[in-house]
């Protein structure tokens, strides 16, 4: 049955490896476990050795004690090679060829061949029982090896080393070597080489390790050198401007960072679900929560995200994004929610869009603006060539439009003509009837003129209550054609005033000119050549009115 206990034992042993090994630790960690495995062992078996009477078994703990003190070297080489972080020197191969002479002195200790590493002699006095062989001396020697190799290590790693941690931790190693060596030479003197003088084991190596142990763990306390990778993680998840809360499979909360801690006001532990929202954040927030979750609940294998608006002064825009923590076979077992504070880029959006829209106010009053001046410009310079009274063309603008005109026509030798006429006795209407029933009058039969003109025909009021026509393309026959149109178009114009009954009628006198032939020398002064058609139109009209009124009179180019 002891071996039952003793199987049952290694099984368990074995499981706390494996819990460690397989767990997230630094290597080492893992490493120093090993060592203090190590160290464990020896007292454990000392002790059982002392209390069991059989001689067998006695001698079986015994060998098993210094199995694992063979280990002791090699432990303690390859702890201050990772301690010094060179562990990248002890790839596979070379911890295979460094653990060697140990490996082979465990196996001289466990197989013990001719007792020539321990013998039980219990014919001799109890204290003298215990007898070692030359393979013994050979454990030893490779312990001082090791040791040996460890401190020339250790010394060429402190004269090297330039991060003062560093040289700390080997300096602590380094004392903790010597407690042991200490208490390891002295055992072997006192219970291998005095042992007649002082009669009874006196287990100095145990307090040597113990104290050993005792000094490493304080000191490796003091340099938190096993907490730096956890210091480290905790310090960024904590400095995150994201909040991140980790739960388990049933919503409760088993991390998170200080940030989600003060947003919400939660503790490690709690239940992250509608109810505890609720009673944390405004009605709509927590409502905009509850559907957050329940879209979680729908989809847990996916990763959901969703914006939110919160009354938790800064954090009033937030994105909170949750995925689903998957184990090997896709299943979840929890989640993880980050917490995204999107406040000042929303502010920022806003204050932009509001920006962008006084623009566009601005854009709309400017482009109105914009189309007021056009149509004031378009007003201003229509009025700039129209007749305010008539509303034909002035003769500011006749004139200019004819200089055109005539230079064109007479480079391409079009025909064209222009008509000269003013409104007989008009003076004696002004007179009779009024200045005002005049302007009547005046308007009335630009009208009539207008209606008998065509598109293409340009009338203008050339002054007083006498009008120019230019009439392009147009030669003699045509432009007599349409001065009598023009004619009897006033002719038969009653003109109702306003405050009269009697309709007024009122005649022209027309003197026109036609151009249809051109001289080649004309081409060269276009303006004199106006001119010059002008006199002849003003002289043809004068002509008319000379010849007693509503006539055309034909002028001719001198
Ligand atoms: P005729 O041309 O047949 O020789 O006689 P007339 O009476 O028309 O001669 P005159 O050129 O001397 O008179 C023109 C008159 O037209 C003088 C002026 O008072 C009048 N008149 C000129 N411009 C306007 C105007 O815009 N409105 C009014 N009501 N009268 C005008
Ligand atoms: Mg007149
Ligand atoms: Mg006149």
């Amino acid at each position: 049955m002891i071996w039952l206990d003793f199987g049952m034992f290694a099984v368990l042993l074995g499981l706390f490896f494996y819990v460690f090994a397989s767990s997230s630790i630094t290597v080492l960690h893992r490493v120093y476990l090993i060592l203090h495995m190590i160290f464990i062992s020896w007292p454990l078996c000392q002790f059982i050795s002392q209390t069991i009477a059989s001689q067998t078994y006695k001698l079986f703990y015994l060998q098993t004690a210094y199995a694992g003190l063979s280990l002791l070297g090699v432990g303690w080489f390859v702890f201050i090679v990772f301690l010094a972080g060179e562990s990248f020197r002890l790839q596979k191969g070379r911890l295979f060829v460094v653990a060697l002479p140990a490996v082979i002195s465990v196996v001289t200790v466990v197989v013990n061949p001719g007792s020539q590493f321990l013998r039980i002699n219990d014919q001799l006095d109890p204290a003298k029982q215990l007898q070692h062989g030359p393979l013994y001396w050979i454990m030893i020697i490779q312990l001082v090896l090791y040791m040996a190799a460890s401190i020339l290590f250790m010394a060429k790693k402190l004269r090297s080393s330039e991060s003062e941690g560093q040289r700390t931790l080997i300096k602590t190693a380094f004392n903790g070597i010597s407690m042991l060596l200490f208490f390891s030479i002295a055992d072997l003197f006192v219970n291998v080489y005095f042992i007649e003088y002082f009669h009874r084991y006196i287990p100095l190596v145990s307090v040597g390790m113990t104290a050993a142990a005792l000094y490493l763990v304080h000191a490796i306390g003091r340099n938190r050198v096993f907490d730096i990778i956890k210091t480290v993680q905790r310090d960024v998840i904590n400095t995150m401007a994201l909040g991140v809360i980790v739960l388990d499979e049933n919503h409760r909360i088993i991390e998170m960072n200080s940030i989600m801690k003060k947003m919400l006001r939660l503790r490690l532990g709690d239940k992250f679900d509608r109810d505890s929202i609720a009673s944390r954040l405004n009605g709509l927030a927590s409502r905009e929560v509850a559907a957050f979750l329940e879209e979680e609940r729908k989809r847990p294998l996916e990763r959901i995200e969703f914006e939110m608006e919160l009354d938790l002064d800064p954090f009033r825009h937030i994105i909170i994004q949750s995925a689903p923590i998957l184990n090997p076979r896709k299943q979840p077992i929890g989640r993880v929610l980050t917490f995204q504070n999107v406040t000042e880029l929303r502010l920022l959006v806003e204050e932009t869009n509001r920006q962008n829209e006084q623009l566009q106010d601005r854009y709309r009053d400017l482009l109105l603006m914009q189309d007021e001046l056009f149509q004031a410009n378009k007003k201003l310079e229509r009025m700039a060539i129209t007749d305010g009274l008539t509303g034909c063309y002035n003769r500011r603008y006749l004139l200019q439009h004819l200089e055109q005109e005539v230079a064109t026509n007479v480079r391409y030798g079009v025909p064209f003509s222009i008509f000269l006429f003013d409104l007989d006795h008009f003076k004696s209407i002004n007179d009779r009837y009024g200045h005002l029933a005049g302007d009547e009058v005046l308007c009335s039969t630009v009208e009539a003129v207008r209606s008998a003109l065509r598109m293409t025909d340009v009338l203008a009021r050339y002054g007083g209550e006498e009008f120019t026509v230019y009439l392009p393309h147009t030669n003699r026959e045509q432009a007599d054609m349409i001065a009598e149109r023009i004619m009897s178009a006033v002719e038969s114009n009653q003109v109702v005033t306003g405050g009269g009954e009697q309709a007024i009628a009122v005649t022209i006198s027309m003197g026109i000119i036609s151009i249809e032939s051109f001289e080649p020398s004309v081409a060269d002064d276009s303006k004199a050549f106006l001119r010059e058609m002008l006199a002849q139109a003003d002289a043809a009209l004068y002509e008319a009115k000379y010849n007693g009124r509503n006539r055309i009179v034909a002028g001719k180019l001198a």
